[in-house]
């Protein structure tokens, strides 16, 4: 059976439900297909869940930094009930460069934020048991997000607005199109044939393997970071370390638990990688460095998420991934392919945004971008979020602790 759709979305993560929701938004027809028995299945339903502030790329990055604060205020806006608005703090401990910490903190004010400077004392008031080596640090508007719940409250807007939404629906195959006809055919395993305008490839860490489906190159280079959660409860503000990203640098609050992470070390394959111990233990030790309490915390689960690094980016800046910027890349092999490639859970509206402006302007579709203005369902009812959530079975391990 072939199925006609204006846009084939490729990857049921944030990135791909938002560029249904904003497509399906303009009054395209959207069909898109995720392998996973469930939405939310890679990368997004396996962060850190920060709804970052941009302080973390302030000096790094500034315009990426800009990106996270203006998507941040505009996701308080229109998904509230996704977003435990608990701030942020960046902490310098005594052996910390005190020139970096001027550096980030001046870089912050660039971008537009206000962040209100903290003496140790200070710091000891909003977290009792940071450590004592602290010294000095600032807050910043960070806040948690749940993956979970975004991601099924915008696959739900998508479809609200005429889009299907598939799982269980892995794309096998890709043909460009050929001779007088410019569809692209996309083949899902035991399911049907699609024939699309266009495709977009949202594939997160998988991109690359999407793209050579279509006889297309695409250097991903993703890289995999572990996360622990840990028990400790009313910790309060996200923890960041104020020093070059390294690893085991933030802690981030989920209620009786925090978060800890991470690592980076590159990847071959995205379904076949090493999750080694070193990785938990150095997270677990360089974040109690912060907060030596957590160093004898009982570990309630630990998970891997792969960066969807894009290979000629993270060349360009010495491979640690610095910046999580996002790319998106045509290809001539396969014209009517996009694919979207990089950025962040917090920024994933505006990559949204980016990918259905190119893919609208080739299909000739002038309806400007609406996702900024409308609340996502159950914009403010947790509970019917949770609903959304079980039906798209998009609980991940990023907050299974927290969606009910
Ligand atoms: C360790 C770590 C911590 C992070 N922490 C944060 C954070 O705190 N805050 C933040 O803002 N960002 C964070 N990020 C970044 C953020 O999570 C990602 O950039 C974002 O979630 C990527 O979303 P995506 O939709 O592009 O990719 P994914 O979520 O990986 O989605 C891609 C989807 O494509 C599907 N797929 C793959 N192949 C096929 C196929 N052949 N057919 C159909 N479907 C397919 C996959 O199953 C998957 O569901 C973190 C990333 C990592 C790795």
């Amino acid at each position: 059976m072939t199925v006609k759709t204006e846009v084939a979305v490729i990857g049921g993560g944030a990135t791909g439900v938002g560029v249904a929701r904003d497509l399906a938004m303009r009054g395209v027809d959207v069909t898109l297909l995720e392998r996973g028995a469930g939405l939310n299945a890679g990368t997004s339903g396996r962060s850190h869940g920060v709804l970052h502030s941009g302080a973390r790329y302030a000096e790094s990055d500034p315009e990426g930094a800009a990106d996270c604060l203006q998507e941040n205020r505009i996701l308080r806006e229109i998904a509230p009930a996704s977003i435990d608005d608990a701030g942020g703090l960046f902490v310098r401990l005594a052996d910390d460069d005190p020139d970096y910490f001027r550096r980030k903190l001046d870089a912050c004010r660039e971008v537009g934020m206000e962040p209100t400077l903290l003496d140790a004392q200070e710091l000891r008031e909003r977290v009792p048991d940071i450590a004592e080596g602290v010294e000095r640090g600032f807050a910043v508007p960070d806040g948690v997000v749940s993956p979970a719940r975004l991601v099924a409250a915008t696959a739900a807007s998508a479809r609200e607005h005429g889009a299907s939404i598939h799982t269980d629906a892995r794309v096998a195959d890709i043909d460009a199109g050929t001779g007088s006809s410019k569809r692209l055919t996309v083949r899902v395993d035991d399911g049907p044939t699609i024939a699309a305008d266009a495709v977009v490839n949202a594939a997160g860490p998988w991109a690359g393997e999407v793209a050579a489906m279509a006889g297309a190159e695409l250097g991903m280079r993703p890289t995999r970071g572990v996360m622990v959660a840990v028990d400790y409860a009313d910790l309060g503000p996200v923890l960041n370390r104020c020093r070059e990203p390294a690893d085991g640098d933030i802690v981030v609050p989920h209620g009786e638990q925090v978060v800890l992470g991470t690592t980076s070390v590159a990847v071959d394959d995205p379904d076949e990688f090493e999750r080694a111990d070193w990785e938990v233990d150095r997270t677990v030790e360089e974040c109690a460095a912060m907060l030596p309490a957590l160093a004898d915390a009982a570990i309630e689960r630990t998970y891997w998420g792969l960066r969807p690094l894009y290979e000629p980016d993270e060349l360009d800046r010495g491979g640690r991934g610095i910046s999580r910027d996002f790319a998106l890349v045509g290809h001539d092999a396969a014209p009517g392919l996009v694919s979207v490639v990089g950025g962040k859970l917090t920024t994933y509206r505006r990559m949204a945004e980016a990918v259905a402006d190119r893919v609208c302007g080739d299909l000739g579709v002038d309806d400007p971008c609406r996702t900024a203005a409308e609340p996502l369902p159950g914009a403010d009812e947790p509970e019917r979020l949770d609903e959304l959530v079980r039906e798209f079975g998009a609980v991940g391990p990023a907050d299974s602790d927290v969606v009910r």
